[in-house]
């Protein structure tokens, strides 16, 4: 298998044990390799690995760093995003952190989208903020309007597209054109692509981190997170950081993202598939005001999301004409949907997002005037037909 396989291929075959002439006879998939303590034979072979680990070799000298099953998965990471070099967390948010902490420092500012990850709000709040990291928090719909927040000590430009809750489509091209023209680090959150249906790395972003929690174990079964970069001295930074604040992933875990991951593509194109199909479903809804899900053709982004992406997910939210007593019936009535924060896992999610913080985001534009309420629809692996004759009685009820 070469590189310039299929990612349909390579994950197939990527963090498979080895059957060759050392192993003639050899299981299909790596166990989970759990370990704290890694042994040595000799103290010269201590030392060896140590000189060769600090050349930059990924050798084990502890378990923290992960055994061959993390190592697998880091392959697996770099396939999808196509980075050189992947480092895991033990949750999205995690990775989010380590990305970040590894290249702020004290007095440094970040400059981050809007339509970013809630809970990134909250780690500028109370984390960085602390550690006198400011940031602002702005549209980035608008690259050249960003200019006006870049400061002297602007370190890095955080975005993420699409953009959590609204589904915005960012310019990545332009955005990785306007971090170089000032020298920041384009640092950004690709769990809805999960380097399947988005490379930002390709499109000029210096730095991808991923929910593995999402599409990439695809069960709703685990926690993980990845961050993932190609520049040499990038990957120093990120890997003499992330050593020394302990990040760590059960072997457990890594297994389990390695197994769910064989199935990403399929998974994908299925939930891409239906989500579309309660596209079409909910335009014909009079109580439906806007659609937002970038590979829906009358979405604002959709042009950007053809030019960039190479496919879709199940993820996409929807203004309703419905006062907050309608929605919540309309919530509580369906049944295929379980009332969740996550996605990403096989079965369908609904969660009815505060319009209240939606308010701060540019891009709720005209809709921040109007009384419409939103939820966010995760659509999973069910037969759509179904799905939609789920949110077709909950409709009927709510209304
Ligand atoms: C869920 C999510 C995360 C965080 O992942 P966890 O594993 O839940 O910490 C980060 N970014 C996005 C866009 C997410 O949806």
């Amino acid at each position: 298998m070469s590189s310039e396989s299929s990612i349909h291929t390579r994950l197939q075959h990527l963090g498979t044990a080895p059957c060759d002439a050392q192993h003639p006879v050899a299981p299909v998939g790596l166990p989970s390799i759990r370990t704290s303590t890694v042994r040595f034979n000799t103290v010269e072979d201590l030392e060896k690995t140590y000189r060769r680990k600090n050349g930059g070799e990924r050798l084990v000298t502890y378990g923290r760093m992960g055994m061959e099953t993390h190592a697998a998965l880091e392959d697996v990471f770099c396939a999808l995003e196509g980075g050189q070099r992947a480092f895991l967390a033990s949750s999205g948010l995690g990775a989010i952190s380590m990305a970040l902490l590894s290249l702020l420092s004290a007095g440094d500012h970040l400059l981050a989208a809007d339509c970013v990850y809630g809970p990134v709000y909250h780690l500028s709040n109370t984390v960085l903020g602390r550690m006198g990291i400011e940031a602002t928090f702005t549209s980035a719909k608008d690259v050249q309007a960003l200019a006006k927040h870049v400061k002297p000590n602007t370190k890095i430009l955080y975005v993420e597209a699409p953009g959590s809750l609204l589904m915005e489509m960012l310019d990545m091209p332009a955005l990785a054109a306007f971090a170089k023209e000032h020298g920041l680090i384009l640092v950004t959150d690709n769990t809805w692509g999960s380097g399947y249906a988005y490379q930002p790395l390709a499109l000029g972003a210096d730095v991808s981190i991923v929910a593995g929690t999402k599409y990439v174990a695809g069960h709703s079964d685990l926690m993980l997170g990845a961050v993932i970069a190609n520049d040499p001295a990038l990957i120093k930074t990120i890997d003499t950081n992330q050593y020394a604040m302990g990040f760590s992933v059960s072997a457990d875990d890594a297994w389990l993202a390695i197994r769910g991951v064989r199935t990403l593509p399929v998974r994908m194109q299925q939930h891409a598939r239906n989500a579309l199909d309660v596209c079409q479903w909910l335009a014909q809804q009079p109580a439906v005001r806007q659609i937002f899900h970038p590979a829906w053709p009358d979405d604002a982004g959709h042009v950007l999301w053809k030019r960039d992406c190479t496919g879709s997910n199940g993820l996409l939210s929807v203004a309703l004409d419905m006062s907050p007593a309608q929605v919540r019936a309309f919530v509580n009535a369906l049944t295929l949907f379980g009332i969740g924060y996550s996605w990403g896992g096989y079965e369908s999610l609904v969660q009815w997002v505060d319009t209240g913080f939606l308010r701060n985001h540019a891009y709720f534009g005209k809709l921040a005037d109007t009384a419409v309420q939103v939820v966010r629809l995760h659509i999973g692996l069910e037969a759509v037909e179904d799905v939609i004759a789920d949110l077709q009685q909950a409709m009927q009820k709510a209304l």
